[in-house]
């Protein structure tokens, strides 16, 4: 069934390959349309904080409704939306999504905080500043209803760039939260020089709490050195009522998982603020 055999006897070809490939370089392909063509819609999900067990912010989640392949999760999209470059356009819409969103729903959304997920190309460019800034100017979005997730590696990745540019937008208002914090294999320096709000435990370890006691101490670990660092925390990941029991005795600060809501659609998000 369509495999071929190298000189040396090896498989190097072989029918899941080439679909793949050809998927990737078809999604590659339409990645530079998808904006233009209304293809992408934002979901939201609830973080809920533990004390008040309300709806303090919710994460934008971008969605993709392919013409051929259907709904392409954004762990496939987002990567190659990095290799292309394709995603300085689509993060621009995303800003422009929330803020059209923010204003369409003032009233409800104004106690609201959500954070948008920022990749490490868009945060080493120069112009997310300026884009950030002119949103903000025109009054689209308001600096202290917004927050950045940016992952460990991406803050990593260049630091000295890294640190003026959040302290930037630090400046402006705007909250920074540490993605699948655990997960960077990095030092932990970066936690002292940059300007940040926010520690999301990576759900990895929540998950991981049900089958290693171990996992448990990480957390405790994250959550004290975070608290005394001067740091929210969050947990991923949260599916079940023992999971969250464990985070509100080691007084984690908020959750985020499907034991509370999986990503909705705005309209239902509001139906569950108040
Ligand atoms: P992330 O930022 O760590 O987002 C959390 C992911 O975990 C989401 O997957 C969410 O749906 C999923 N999740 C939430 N609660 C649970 C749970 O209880 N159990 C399980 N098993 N999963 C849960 P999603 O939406 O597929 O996004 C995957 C990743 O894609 C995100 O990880 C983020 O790195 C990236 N991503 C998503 N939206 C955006 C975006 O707008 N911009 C950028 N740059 N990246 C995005
Ligand atoms: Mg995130
Ligand atoms: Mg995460
Ligand atoms: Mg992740």
């Amino acid at each position: 069934e369509g495999k071929k055999l190298g000189r040396n006897g090896s498989c190097f070809f072989t029918k899941e390959l080439n679909d793949k490939l050809s998927r990737r370089i078809q999604l590659e392909n339409d990645l530079r349309y998808c904006v233009e063509k209304k293809e992408l819609f934002l979901e939201y999900q609830p973080q809920i904080d533990l004390t008040t067990e309300k709806i303090v912010s919710a994460e934008a989640l971008i969605r993709w409704n392919h013409p051929v392949f259907g709904r392409v999760s954004p762990g496939e999209f987002i990567p190659l939306a990095e290799n292309t470059g394709d995603i300085i356009k689509i993060g621009e819409w995303i800003f422009q999504d929330v803020s059209n969103t923010f204003q369409k729903h003032k009233n409800v959304l104004k106690d609201l905080v959500i954070a948008i997920n920022l990749s490490t190309h868009q945060l080493r460019k120069k112009s997310l500043l300026t884009f950030i800034d002119q949103l903000i100017l025109e009054e689209k979005i308001n600096p202290t209803n917004i927050e950045l997730e940016i992952t460990e590696s991406a803050m990593m990745d260049n630091m000295e760039d890294n640190i003026n540019r959040l302290e930037k937008i630090r400046q402006r208002g705007i909250k920074v939260s540490v993605d699948d914090f655990g997960t960077g294999y990095s030092s932990l320096s970066y936690l002292l020089k940059l300007p940040i709000h926010k520690i999301k435990i990576d759900r990895s370890f929540i998950n991981a709490l049900d089958t290693t006691p171990e996992s448990g101490i990480i957390i405790k670990t994250i959550i004290d050195m975070s608290h005394n660092l001067g740091y929210k925390v969050i947990a991923e990941g949260v599916e079940t009522k023992e999971q969250i029991e464990f985070l509100k005795k080691n007084n984690c600060n908020e959750v985020q998982g499907y034991y509370y809501s999986k990503p909705i659609k705005i309209e239902e998000l509001m139906g569950r603020l108040t």
